[in-house]
């Protein structure tokens, strides 16, 4: 990240920027004692050169080709297409790994999952890693968030860590929906309830939505399959789901719950809008992976593999000034981007170890290619992702066993390795090597740090994880 860049926006106008800076050296807070990390640990931060507030929606399982933003043919999202009018919209984001809490690990702390340590679903985020929540808390703002995710509870993932308010309340199980999940409309309600409150100062919101996820159930209304496409018949469904083998009803389904998430947010968000908040507000929106529907050998599933069902995320960032509004960015970026870019936004430097950078400067140059992005499953799987090409490295024992490689302009559905010669090729792969030596660990026992996770689940979080088709 380089913060000077930051020094070249324009500075937003409003009441509450105004208030904040008159107020700034109030805002110059100690640093919070105890949030699961260890004392010390964090760094001693400034105040923000522009104290905005920051909202970061991520929505589950939620694949970048099935919004209108990014070319769906079914309205699926009236609100965001919308909303991304006066919002850069980034064409190439990338999770680095198609996996909820690695991938939302990487979106809180800018480190790729070997470095923060969260390989798989059910491990917890370890004290060492600095979260975005813990820096802005330390720079004296309100913190909240409102998960949907029951894997996201604090004390599964330990991503309460900063946040004041962190709701994780989860419905009882209910009759006719068998899962604890939390939905759209019930999560943005406590949001916007929070969020409408007079805050006095700036704040962070994290609204993470689950609803696309597993088991597909949008309100009635919100579906309508079309055509008919038979599903492999040894397909493990749940029991809501026996009876369905038309994979063209999943993602109709698929497709609603997308539709409803869209609804309420447009609400949560229009509410921040009607209230001028909105205009002291940087808004990104993004996902922790997408979904699968068997073009990969996964179905309505995700996790196993690198592949753009489930690696293509959209990423759609509003600038309260309007900067990039309207720009539609080739390079590629990843969750790990989703740190700096906050700070540099806010104008405030913290002395953490990031993987990421900041996205702010491919607002001024939406067209530049960019560099390089990097994905990881566990140690079987790598990837290299830019703006056209992908170059995905299957490792046995901790070695480049294999590689694959994808033009993403002539072959988007990576249907067709082909020969990783040429311009351009040798660069991605002496970074994809670098990128293999650097996060693959020979000591590290996977399968037992795997296992370990999964022990300490109580018999309550396994019924609901199954449900989920987590177990
Ligand atoms: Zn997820």
């Amino acid at each position: 990240m380089n913060p000077g860049e930051a020094g070249e926006m324009r500075r937003p106008r409003g009441n509450l920027v105004a208030l904040v800076a008159a107020l700034a050296p109030l805002l110059l807070v100690g640093i919070p004692e105890d949030d699961g990390g260890h004392p010390g640990r964090l760094p001693r931060v400034g105040r923000p050169q522009r104290p905005l507030s920051v909202l970061l929606i991520s929505v589950d399982t939620l694949r970048a080709d099935h919004l209108g933003v990014y070319g769906y043919d079914r309205p699926t999202s009236p609100w965001l297409d919308s909303f991304a009018k006066g919002a850069a919209v980034f064409e190439n984001a990338t999770t680095p790994r198609t996996c909820t809490t690695p991938a939302v690990s990487s979106m809180l702390t800018g480190l790729y999952p070997h470095r923060h340590g969260v390989r798989e679903i059910y491990q917890r985020l370890g004290p060492d890693p600095v979260t975005l929540a813990e820096i802005l808390r330390a720079a004296g703002y309100e913190t909240a968030a409102f998960v949907s995710n029951y894997v996201l509870r604090r004390d599964f993932s330990g991503f309460d860590r900063g946040f004041e308010v962190y709701d994780d309340r989860f419905p009882s199980r209910e009759p006719d929906r068998p899962v604890h999940e939390r939905v759209a409309k019930d999560t943005c309600e406590a949001a916007r309830e929070w969020l409408a409150r007079d805050h006095g100062r700036p704040w962070f919101a994290w609204v993470h939505l689950m609803d696309p996820h597993r088991p597909y159930r949008p309100p009635e209304r919100f579906f309508e399959p079309r055509g008919f496409r038979p599903l492999p018949p040894d397909l493990h469904l749940s029991r809501s789901e026996k009876g369905i083998d038309n994979l063209e009803e999943f993602i109709a389904r698929y497709d609603g719950e997308i539709r409803f998430a869209d609804r309420e947010l447009g609400r949560m968000v229009g509410a921040l809008k009607s209230s001028g908040v909105l205009s002291d507000t940087l808004v990104l929106f993004t996902a922790d992976h997408g979904e699968e529907f068997g073009e990969h050998g996964q179905w309505l599933g995700h996790g196993t593999n690198v592949f753009e069902p489930c690696a293509h995320i959209p990423f759609v960032l509003r600038m309260p000034d309007r900067s990039g509004a309207g720009a539609r960015v080739r390079a590629p970026v990843s969750l790990v981007d989703v740190v700096p870019t906050v700070l540099e936004a806010i104008g405030l430097h913290a002395n953490v170890e990031m993987a990421g950078s900041s996205v702010l400067r491919w607002l001024r140059s939406p067209d530049d290619p960019g560099g390089v992005r990097f994905l990881e499953r566990l140690d079987a799987l790598r990837a290299a992702r830019t703006a056209d090409r992908k170059l995905i490295a299957t490792l046995e024992g901790g070695e480049v066993a294999r590689l694959d490689a994808f033009d993403l302009r002539g072959d988007p559905a990576e249907a067709k390795p082909i020969p990783a010669t040429g311009l351009g090729w040798s660069d991605l792969e002496r970074w994809l090597r670098d990128f293999v030596q650097r996060s693959v660990d020979p000591g590290l026992d996977l399968d037992a740090l795997v296992r370990a996770s999964r022990e300490r689940l109580g018999s309550e979080a396994r019924r609901a994880l199954q449900a989920l088709g987590y177990l």
